[in-house]
């Protein structure tokens, strides 16, 4: 398999924790006998001190001609006193809308070992695996008319769909859940807005062409509470815009922190793979970085972009593996709970290179019997 893949590490812990991501797709590449290439370019804070710009053109450029894009993260506080549009973080929402993705996906996994840092109860994010889908380029976000009249003191926003980009999300949602336990969960708010009864009705229609999968409606405001009491009923959910970027902040609570989420967003000319956290500049350089969101980010890239499901699986397990063994960032780290062993981030970094090495070693001699 030949993949070139754009590496985007950007600013404050961007570039230490793609590295070790980077680190493990090499591994991949080298225990599978694959040719993966990695193109660095500059992004964010970086770009504006190297180019003026913080997406500059040989960015985009470059980006394109690869397979998949991989982003650290942008930010710098040096940069605060630009207005908006020439910070750093406009770099993100550029190449975002320039790559075009509309399908933004972030699980939500309850990872045994780290149970203690959820404030949910165990025994309720206990066996949790949610693939939100989210739509990304339409909805309240984007809608025209949008004002806001100061004088009148008014302001007003547009929730706007068409049943195209419906239709084309849920398709992502269907054929994702078909990989999964077959059973789509759409959110909406059918029984108030319009907008969400031509989301029901075209989800809907879409999951004729997938009997093989079940479909069920929730609406937004319940949801928001089952995410919370049940979240083990839900598998594949998929939402438009604004409920999505809500419900995927309350999940995140299931996992217990922000530098253990991955996210990818699919449909564009090339799909955007990006841990959710930050820049993070308050522990930037100072090895404390989690990495192990921009790693499963990487796992990702390779279900995603490259099928290569066994591999992707294979560090998703990896990251299972040092957690169980007691091995933590200092963001995951619990006071001082008993078989926890502080390490730094490429610490982690070479934990999973050799739990995935250890795994791979254990596939193939399975397959040599
Ligand atoms: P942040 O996600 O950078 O940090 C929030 C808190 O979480 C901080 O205490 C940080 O130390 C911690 N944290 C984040 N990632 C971590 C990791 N991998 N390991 C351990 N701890 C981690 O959010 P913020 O502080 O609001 O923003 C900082 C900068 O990042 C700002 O400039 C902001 O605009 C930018 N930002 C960028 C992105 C992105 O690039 N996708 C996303 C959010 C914020």
């Amino acid at each position: 398999m030949r993949l070139k893949i754009a590496i985007l590490a950007g600013d404050g812990i961007g570039p230490e924790v793609t590295n070790e991501a980077v680190n493990i797709l090499k591994a991949v590449a080298e225990f599978g006998g694959h040719d993966f290439t990695f193109v660095p370019l500059l992004i964010g804070g970086v770009a504006i001190t190297a180019t003026g710009s913080p997406l500059p053109t040989a960015t985009l450029d470059a980006c394109l001609e690869c397979d998949a894009a991989l982003m650290g993260a942008v930010g710098d506080n040096k940069f605060n006193e630009l207005t908006p549009d020439k910070r750093p973080e406009a770099g993100l929402l550029q190449i975002r809308q320039a790559l075009g993705g509309f399908a933004n996906l972030r699980p939500s996994i309850a990872f045994p070992a780290l149970a203690i840092n959820s404030p949910l109860r165990p025994e309720i994010t206990e066996g949790v695996n949610i693939l939100f889908v989210r739509e990304l380029l339409g909805g309240l976000y984007f809608g025209s008319p949008r004002a806001w009249d100061k004088a009148k003191g008014e302001a007003w926003n547009t929730m706007r769909y068409n049943k195209a980009e419906v239709t084309r999300v849920a398709r992502v949602a269907f054929e994702l859940a078909r990989k999964r336990s077959k059973k789509v969960t759409s959110v909406d708010k059918a029984n108030v807005l319009e907008v969400s009864q031509l989301w029901r009705a075209t989800v809907t229609e879409v999951a004729k062409d997938y009997p093989d999968v079940t479909l069920e409606h929730q609406l937004v405001d319940s949801m928001a509470m089952h995410l919370m009491n049940i979240p083990r009923n839900f598998d594949v959910v998929l939402t438009e815009n604004l409920f999505g970027d809500i419900l995927t902040d309350e999940s995140a609570v299931i996992t217990g922190s922000l530098g253990m989420l991955p996210s990818a967003t699919l449909g564009g000319t090339v799909n955007l793979y990006e841990p959710v956290h930050g820049s993070a500049p308050d522990i930037a350089g100072t090895g404390k970085a989690n990495p192990l969101g921009t790693i499963l980010t990487a796992a990702m890239l390779l279900r995603h972009s490259a099928n290569l499901e066994q591999d992707a699986a294979a560090i998703e397990s990896a990251v299972n593996k040092v957690l169980a063994a007691g091995h933590r960032t200092a963001d995951i780290a619990r006071g001082n709970a008993a078989g926890q062993h502080l390490v730094s981030t490429s610490e982690m970094g070479k934990l999973v290179h050799q739990a995935l090495a250890e795994i791979i070693d254990q596939r193939q001699s399975m397959h040599a019997v």
